[in-house]
């Protein structure tokens, strides 16, 4: 990773901390650890935006940690610093970059992991005693608060990493009311790779007399960028190509959608191509054992959804493929920067057919780059649009996953807190 000079004992971080992150191998902060790292010891509000796989979880974990440690409120099922995240898989991978950063910290820290998907009981017993950090994505938070396993009023700091997502529509309600539920004093830390112009208004609303640090516009130089135009009816047989010619041993690719995933994966079987789908339906146990499979190199592709475009961190993925276009410019740099991770060389190739040119064009200026479309031989678009691709460009685009209203049990005891508060 480039990072200049700065050596990690030039920060003014525990001990404990400093020879754990020589355990780790990290030699040097990254950019965003260099400039986060202080503000957050300081106890400063942050709005950091800063590359995929540029290291931010140890910018807000490392500090979070030397700060907190110890310091929690005691009588209580208490939390001192709640991190908020969009997806399961991410709150679980967060919470256990914290665990092993803080392995040698005296006392140890207690961190936990809540999520939907996966038995609530386990949670609220875990949860007795509170915790220094909690880790959670919003629905399951709520459910643990409403049954007062968990008590968020003497929060010291909150986290929202994917802090865009975050903010996004799909995740208001249970935001809004998860932030009711939040002491106002205390140290507020939005971390996400884009923030799109839509949140950035909402995000400061979040944060009182914030830092801003915004190092998304580095080049990327380890990540490569492809696009092909092929003819919708081909698509599958180029990607099934491409796997084979590349000898590519471990491969993402994204679809729009559940179906898309299913029929892809069986399309490929057929090409004598085993795939693994990744998506919302699968149970969440099966979701873990997916994602820590194709992590360890024993699956040779998996085909998923956005849920697994977001911080999920897989050393050094050589290729992410986009089948199918993102519906979101934001939802592009997130699927991409699964690979050419922490200085890692890395490939990015979308496919793209007549009905996504347009779509396409919105995601680069968006994100500001524009790349050379490629015609790969024997699969090469025809110049004129096909009859068939007219017709498809009539039909919407599918919803990301996670993005419509969750229907919600009622919570009698979130209303009750929150109308005591008003009263
Ligand atoms: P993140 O952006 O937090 O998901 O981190 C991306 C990857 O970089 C993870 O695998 C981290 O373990 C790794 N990483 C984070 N900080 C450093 C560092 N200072 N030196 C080396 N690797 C790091």
């Amino acid at each position: 990773m480039t990072s200049g000079q700065m050596a990690f004992d030039q920060l003014p971080l525990k001990p404990e901390l400093q020879s754990r992150l020589s355990e780790l191998g990290y030699r040097q902060p990254t950019p965003v650890q260099q400039q986060a790292i202080p503000l957050v010891l300081a106890g400063g509000d942050l709005l950091a935006g800063a590359n995929t796989g540029s290291g931010k979880t140890a910018a807000f974990a490392l500090p979070l940690l030397h700060n907190l440690v110890g310091k929690r409120a005691s009588g209580g099922n208490f939390v001192s610093a709640l991190v908020l995240v969009p997806t399961r898989e991410l709150a679980q991978q967060v919470a256990d970059s914290f665990v092993s950063y803080g392995a040698a910290l005296k006392p140890k820290p207690k961190v936990l992991a809540v999520y939907g998907g996966v038995s609530v009981n386990i949670q609220m017993l875990a949860l007795r005693g509170g915790a220094d950090i909690l880790v959670a994505t919003p629905g399951r938070l709520l459910d643990l608060v409403s049954s007062n396993a968990v008590k968020l009023n003497k929060i010291q700091a909150l986290v929202l990493d994917e802090a865009d997502r975050m903010l996004s529509l799909g995740f208001t309600e249970e935001l809004n009311q998860v932030l009711s539920l939040l002491p106002k004093q205390k140290q507020t830390l939005l971390f996400s790779a884009t923030f799109p112009e839509e949140v950035q208004a909402l995000a400061r609303g979040l944060l009182h007399q914030a830092s801003e640090i915004m190092l998304q516009n580095d080049d990327e130089p380890t990540l490569i960028q492809r696009v092909f135009t092929v003819n919708h009816e081909r698509k599958t047989a180029l990607l099934a190509e491409l796997i084979k010619v590349n000898d590519w041993q471990q491969v993402l690719v994204f679809a729009s959608a559940k179906n898309s995933c299913n029929r892809l994966a069986q399309k490929l079987a057929k090409q004598g191509i085993t795939a693994e789908v990744f998506h919302s339906d699968k149970a969440q146990g099966a979701r873990n054992r997916l994602l820590t499979a194709f992590k360890n190199g024993e699956i040779r592709v998996l085909v998923a959804t956005d849920i697994a475009a977001r911080g999920i961190d897989i050393d050094k993925l050589p290729v992410v493929i986009n089948y199918e276009l993102p519906r979101s410019p934001a939802d592009y740099m997130h699927r991409i920067g699964r690979s050419g991770r922490a200085g890692a060389s890395g490939e990015a190739i979308t496919l793209i057919c007549h009905e996504d040119y347009h779509h396409f064009k919105i995601i680069e200026k968006k994100n500001k780059f524009r790349l050379t479309r490629e015609q790969y031989p024997g699969f090469e678009a025809d110049e004129q649009v096909p009859e068939s691709a007219l017709a498809r460009m009539d039909k919407p685009m599918a919803k990301p996953e996670g993005t419509g209203k969750k229907k919600r049990k009622k919570l009698p005891e979130i209303n009750q807190q929150l109308w005591s508060k008003k009263s």
